[in-house]
């Protein structure tokens, strides 16, 4: 009898939290990367106590969460999360991770519709000098980064995006390029 008492609390335990997302965002961002996970993601708004420090948003093993501050820009941060919820099943799948956060900042604007004055933006502040030790951070240890390491690193994948486009990427990925080849194939000059 205790055993059935304590099933549906088991349950309610492995289930992820949060709702089912519904916007129209979803298939978006899953065709805009062609991805086949067919896995619905969850969605939780509000804090979590794993959360890195200053984080917006999070997407977990399996759900996503947007916190307050993140919430002033809902449909952008959901977006970007979207894309690290589906990459790991698309053509995309095992870019340096920087890069992974540029393309994911790249295809939330295109489906939110403001890519052209975020290009715009990119333009005009020009490839960041970055510590070239943090090109080759893993998603691991993305979340041991400063805000503004990440942010610094995520403007830097952007530009790396923008300068290569989608095709030149997928081409480099399958060539199993080390972070330094994509930034020498961007046209960016090495420092020493
Ligand atoms: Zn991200």
């Amino acid at each position: 009898m205790r055993c059935l008492l304590l099933l549906p609390f088991l349950f309610a335990a492995c289930q992820a939290p949060g709702e089912v997302i519904t916007s129209p965002l979803v298939d978006e961002v899953k065709s805009a990367l062609e991805s086949t996970r067919s896995e619905a993601p969850r969605l939780v708004l509000g804090e979590e106590p794993t959360m890195p420090n200053g984080a917006r948003a999070v997407c977990y093993e399996n759900y996503i969460v947007i916190m307050g501050e993140g919430q002033d820009s809902l449909d952008f941060f959901l977006a970007h999360e979207l894309v690290h919820w589906y990459i790991d099943d698309s053509p995309y799948a095992g870019l340096p991770h920087f890069i992974e956060e540029g393309l994911a900042d790249w295809i939330s604007c295109e489906v939110t519709g403001v890519l052209e004055a975020r290009i715009a933006e990119s333009v005009q502040i020009g490839t960041l000098s970055i510590d070239p030790r943090h090109l080759s951070v893993t998603s691991a240890g993305w979340s041991h980064l400063s805000r503004g390491e990440r942010e610094a690193l995520t403007r830097a994948g952007f530009d790396l995006v923008r300068r290569l486009g989608l095709a030149e990427l997928r081409e480099l990925l399958r060539a199993h390029s080390e972070p330094w080849g994509y930034v020498r194939a961007a046209g960016i000059l090495e420092t020493p």
